[in-house]
């Protein structure tokens, strides 16, 4: 057979995708930051899901990924299916093992559709899933063990948020620091509240997001771990371009990278066309000495 004239129609198609065969066996990855694992995958358009086992929490819902039927709560950015395809067969999955529902958490735009996609399930399948679905506006709050979730609106092209949790603990107040033990106990059984809450905002995952959101909320700049999507890497695909499709430029967060008060930026979402060693070099190249130490790639 004559390979020629398919030689032929290849050259004159579209730039190659040679990223296509290998890109959906993109392994998870694994990152220990300020006392945090994140564990799982997030590759821009491909599969976003991140566990932080410490917090009981998962982010986004993308199918395929071990670990995530042992996360009971599910915080999610937006509806786009490599963020949140793969709830429907995770919630499956779950009711095999008899783990039941997980409490979901979504834009509140998404959860009428989500319920009907999850009708459709049911009628295929002639079985009723449990799921239980809370829709959020930016703002709102979800319990968490030691604190809460609060959510944020992200800026991406389809309703967004970016989940941010606090820790709460109480901590003698700052006046009363240097008073002796045995004085504090007096003051506090005769009544008087020695100690005040203390807020720690400890992670912020910011979803898919154009760079708005950075500049907009001081809390996700305060965070001490900030996950931010940084889908671009280079003059491929530049600022703008990317910013069509609702996602953030590495241009763009090198400019701002040194107004992040927190202690680890961590830079998921990467599109597949740049490897991980690409972004890192970028990285040590590119970022201003007083952050780059801060920076850490995460995706294989
Ligand atoms: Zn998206």
């Amino acid at each position: 057979m004559d390979p020629e004239p398919k030689l032929r129609r290849l050259k004159g198609s579209k730039p190659p995708l040679r990223y296509v065969d290998h890109r959906m066996d993109q392994g998870d990855d694994e990152l220990h930051v300020c006392g945090l694992t994140l564990r799982g995958v997030a590759c821009g358009g491909i599969r976003t899901c991140l566990m932080v086992p410490e917090l009981g929490i998962m982010f986004d819902a993308a199918p395929r990924t071990p670990g995530q039927l042992r996360y009971d709560t599910i915080l999610v950015s937006h509806g786009h299916q490599d963020h949140l395809g793969g709830l429907p067969y995770l919630v499956s999955q779950r009711h095999m093992v008899q783990a039941g529902p997980p409490s979901v958490h979504v834009p509140q735009e998404v959860v009428e559709p989500l319920r009907r996609i999850f009708e459709a399930w049911a009628e295929i399948e002639d079985f009723s899933m449990a799921v239980d679905l809370h829709g959020h506006a930016p703002g709102s709050t979800v319990p968490w063990r030691d604190g809460v979730a609060r959510c944020v609106r992200s800026v991406h092209r389809v309703p967004s948020l970016a989940w941010i949790v606090e820790r709460h603990t109480e901590r003698l107040r700052s006046e009363l620091h240097g008073v002796p033990g045995p004085e504090l106990g007096q003051r506090r059984r005769a009544g008087e509240v020695i100690t005040e809450r203390h807020v720690e905002p400890l992670l912020c995952v910011t979803g898919d997001t154009q760079i708005e959101l950075f500049d907009r909320e001081p809390l996700v700049r305060r965070c001490t771990v900030l996950v931010h999507e940084v889908t671009g890497w280079d003059d491929r695909r530049g600022p703008e371009d990317v910013r069509t499709w609702g996602h953030t430029h590495v241009d763009e967060v090198i400019e701002r990278a040194e107004r992040f008060e927190g202690e680890a930026l961590v830079l998921v979402h990467r599109s597949p066309r740049h490897t991980r060693a690409e972004a890192e070099a970028i990285v040590r190249r590119r970022f201003p000495a007083a952050v780059r130490d801060k920076v850490h790639v995460f995706g294989t």
